[in-house]
């Protein structure tokens, strides 16, 4: 699947845990911290 960027990095109060994306929910999900990002296709 093409479209999603699996790159992201959580980012939040210095925490530098590469998100989980989940692409059904089209969230990304930092299981260190907690912090939930919506992702969006980007094309
Ligand atoms: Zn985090």
């Amino acid at each position: 699947m093409h479209g999603f960027d699996r790159r992201l990095f959580c980012g939040t109060n210095g925490c530098a845990t590469r998100l989980d994306v989940d692409e059904t929910a089209a969230v990304a999900h930092c299981r260190i911290c907690g912090f939930t990002r919506r992702i969006e296709r980007t094309h």
